[in-house]
């Protein structure tokens, strides 16, 4: 199968509890493409970034699999740069600095050779340009998914509420569910989400796990307890790589099949919160993916007797 990922690829520079660095690879679109690359092998990328973009982490992402005939390269111009602080609980961060440079005038051009593509995975973005890209696509991919915040939420609601109809799936999180429904209750808020197009929904409770809807069905996947959390960044976008990722590499999109989906993207967002930015993705190999998915199936399996 395929799966065509939009986001930004960009540079991040993060301080935590436990440590702050420079300018590291970070980018929404860096974290889908990487998680992904663990399952399918026909990826292709739509993003931009400026001059100052290493070549030796495009090579990195071409190594996996990635196609970069969609990644424009702006001479002259800067990457996106973002800039962030998390509290102590790790799960609550400001937003320092957030320089758009490329992406203020982003257009997404699909390639000729993304047509046809099966998986859509939009990356946070503006939902303008996240409906461009379904709207530049011939054929509709047989899942298109998304992935949005609360900065949206504040300052393009209509154009948000216009996006959601197109999609299948929305990836966001407890708090952002929260103020997407105007619901406290994650129960409610599925349900009024949903009624505003995608028919699945996945809410992510950051260490606490994931809830799956779809229908009257719903599955939640455990949280893995880790002993050191160092840094959250791009956690969300890793789940949501790893997720379509998988998905698109079976090439079934049943509910049973979407519950495993939510393991690998939970398993491969365990690994991220490991160390700082990409550099425990591009770490490990298959069989830390193995072991730490077999973690998972490990923490959620019982066995219930009882007498009433
Ligand atoms: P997450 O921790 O999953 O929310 O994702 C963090 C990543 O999103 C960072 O690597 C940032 O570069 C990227 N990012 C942050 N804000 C934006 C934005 N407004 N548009 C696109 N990407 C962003």
């Amino acid at each position: 199968m395929s799966l065509l990922t939009v986001g930004s690829v960009a540079f991040d520079a993060i301080e935590t509890p436990f440590g702050k660095t420079d300018k590291i690879i970070g980018g929404a679109g860096t974290y889908i493409a990487i998680a992904a690359s663990f399952f399918e092998k026909n990826q292709n990328i739509v993003a931009v970034v400026g001059d100052d973009f290493p070549q030796s982490m495009l090579d990195l992402l071409s190594s996996r699999n990635v196609n970069l005939d969609g990644l424009q390269i702006k001479q002259g111009e800067k990457s996106f740069f973002w800039s962030g602080r998390y509290h102590n609980d790790m799960n609550s961060r400001d937003t320092l600095v957030t320089e758009l440079n490329v992406l203020e005038h982003f257009d997404p051009i699909i390639p000729d050779s993304y047509q046809g593509v099966e998986y859509l995975m939009l990356g946070n973005l503006t939902p303008q340009v996240q409906s461009t890209v379904i709207d530049r696509l011939n054929e509709r991919p047989k899942l298109v998914a998304m992935d949005t915040m609360n900065f949206w939420m504040d300052i393009a609601m209509d154009d948000l509420k216009a996006t959601l109809k197109k999609i299948d799936l929305l990836i966001i999180n407890d708090e952002e569910a929260r103020q997407l429904s105007g619901e406290n209750s994650l129960a409610k808020a599925s349900k009024v989400i949903r009624e505003m197009g995608p028919k699945y929904l996945i809410i992510k409770k950051g260490e606490h796990g994931a809830l799956l809807f779809h229908g009257n069905e719903v599955f939640c996947a455990p949280g893995l307890p880790l002993e050191e959390v160092f840094d959250p960044t791009g956690a969300g976008d890793t789940f949501a790589g790893g997720f379509m990722g998988y998905l698109s590499s079976t090439g079934d999109i049943s509910f049973e099949n979407m519950k495993r989906a939510v393991i690998a993207g939970s398993a491969l967002a365990s690994f991220c919160v490991e160390k700082f930015g990409t550099e425990k993705l591009v770490q490990i190999n298959n069989e830390d993916l193995d072991r730490r998915i077999q973690e998972f199936v490990a923490l959620a399996d019982f066995q219930m007797t009882y007498q009433l």
